[in-house]
């Protein structure tokens, strides 16, 4: 069986493929949400200081009575921490909210186009984090290609993970193929397509939770449509980070370790992409318009 269960990253360091969101998990809800999850057996959590919930993560693990190095922690800075100081003081912001001395895999939340020379600056702190041994990785979230070659054509340490929309409603072949070509790793971000469904984001989305290609595989191997998107990327090679506060959810995402799709059902699934975002463009929004602010720790 093709298990993908960790990845080595660009510049050696292992994580777990599979790994535990908290997007929109409430301050009350995280800590509860993600000791379930390493209860369950997930080793790696992704939150962000935008998230405003890594207090809440680091209790989680505290709660759990794993030993610290049992766990992959991924947290993002956000764009008003742009700025070389500015980013050295957020991971200071990051850790001392998480309760770590060292972080393992650092990214930029979003490219700041309007001000890109702040996130070049941005990442030169990352790389000074990690040369100082604060962070083990260092990586990006909802770059482009053009943005990749700015910042690779300005910086020293190609990004080792590229965090983005990616389910199968909205698949990017290109930013995945470029992101290979760099030798970065994709992390797929809604990898079961919740911004698909997530409640309150408008009417009339499209669900992948309810395609009738996915719900015809899943029946096949007596899986969830969840659970075939979750096997899809972990065989194609991403890491994906699923959120769930509902105990029964958080194992049901990680059952997947005991089927394997074929190279059709993999191609079926491929082929459900229709190229249209369901997030914001990291081209078109400014992330500055969202007036969101990071708070010492
Ligand atoms: P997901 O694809 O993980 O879907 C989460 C949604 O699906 C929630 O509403 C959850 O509700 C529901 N859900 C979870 N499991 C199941 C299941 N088995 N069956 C049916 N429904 C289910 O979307 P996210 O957007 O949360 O993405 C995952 C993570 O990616 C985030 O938590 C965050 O860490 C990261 N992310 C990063 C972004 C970035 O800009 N870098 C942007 C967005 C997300 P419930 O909790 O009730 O189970």
């Amino acid at each position: 069986m093709n298990t993908t269960a960790s990845l080595t990253l660009n510049n050696g360091v292992v994580m777990p493929a599979l790994g535990f969101g908290v997007f929109q998990s409430s301050p009350d809800e995280t800590a509860a949400a993600v000791e379930t999850a390493l209860q369950t057996g997930y080793r790696h959590i992704d939150t962000a200081a935008a998230y405003r919930n890594e207090r809440e993560v680091g209790e989680g693990i505290r709660r759990s009575g794993l030993d610290r190095s049992e766990v992959f922690i991924e947290t993002k800075v956000w764009v008003s921490d742009y700025g070389h100081d500015e980013t050295l003081h957020a991971f200071d912001k990051a850790a001392d909210k998480l309760g770590v001395e060292q972080i393992d895999l650092l990214i930029l939340h979003q490219p700041a186009p309007s001000r890109f020379d702040l996130t070049t600056a941005a990442y030169r702190a990352l790389e000074k984090l990690l040369a100082d041994g604060k962070v083990r990785s260092i990586g990006v979230s909802n770059f482009t290609p053009q943005h990749l070659a700015t910042l690779i054509e300005h910086t020293d340490v190609v990004p080792a993970v590229n965090q983005i929309e990616l389910h199968p409603y909205f698949t990017q072949p290109e930013m995945q193929q470029t992101d290979r070509a760099y030798g970065i790793l994709t992390q797929a971000w809604s990898p079961i397509g919740g911004i698909t469904f997530y409640p309150g984001w408008g009417e009339h989305r499209t669900s992948t939770l309810s395609d009738p290609v996915l719900g015809r595989i899943a029946d096949t191997h007596g899986k969830t449509p969840a659970q075939v998107m979750l096997r899809w990327h972990l065989q194609q090679g991403r890491s994906a980070i699923p959120k769930s506060t509902n105990p029964a959810r958080i194992a049901e995402n990680f059952d997947v370790f005991d089927f394997a799709l074929s190279p059709e059902e993999l191609a079926a699934v491929d082929a459900l992409d229709t190229g249209v975002r369901s997030g914001p463009d990291p081209d078109v929004r400014d992330p500055y318009s969202l007036g969101i602010v990071i708070d010492e720790a």
